[in-house]
């Protein structure tokens, strides 16, 4: 089977893009992977309404790899993203809350200790108190803060640090 399409190779089975190939594959069923450069069926790529083809251009596991490392990278970012699921399951309105903001939250001091380390964004009245994920609801707080912290309203918050626990 010298004339084989090998579709782990793009350079020979991209020649035969959008046509039907000198084996008979339908090549408008393939695509080449951006990731892993594999000539994979489109049944392998998620579908991305508004692209040319209507797929997206990594496969479904160089995706679901991607997700799992930048879960593992950005495990800050993916509280955040799971804590604006929750404010959807709330029912709660969502704000959009401007990069720029974000930036500037990111780069002050900690509210609560003046630390300029591990920055996170603490919602000052929490989600799960029926608090706005807004940036008028936002302030930096240091990881170790926000932590201790946790779903307490300031108030209370005072209260535990002024007994010392
Ligand atoms: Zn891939
Ligand atoms: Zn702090």
């Amino acid at each position: 089977m010298a004339n084989m399409l090998d579709f782990k190779n793009p350079s020979t089975a991209l020649t035969a893009w959008g046509t039907t190939n000198y084996i008979g594959v339908d090549m408008s069923q393939y695509k080449c992977c951006n990731t892993c450069n594999q000539i994979l069926p489109l049944s392998s790529y998620n579908k991305r309404p508004g692209s040319l083809d209507g797929f997206r251009y990594a496969c479904k596991s160089c995706e679901s790899n991607r997700a799992k490392k930048w879960k593992k990278d950005n495990p800050e970012k993916f509280r955040e993203y799971l804590s604006g699921r929750k404010v959807k399951a709330n029912g709660n309105v969502i704000f959009s809350i401007l990069p720029k903001d974000l930036k500037r939250l990111y780069n002050s001091c900690c509210v609560y200790c003046g630390s300029n380390e591990n920055i996170t964004q603490d919602h000052v009245i929490p989600i799960s108190r029926g608090g706005h994920h807004s940036i008028g609801n936002l302030v930096p707080a240091c990881l170790s803060c926000n932590s201790r912290k946790q779903k307490r309203f300031i108030t209370e918050w005072l209260l535990v640090q002024k007994r010392g626990n």
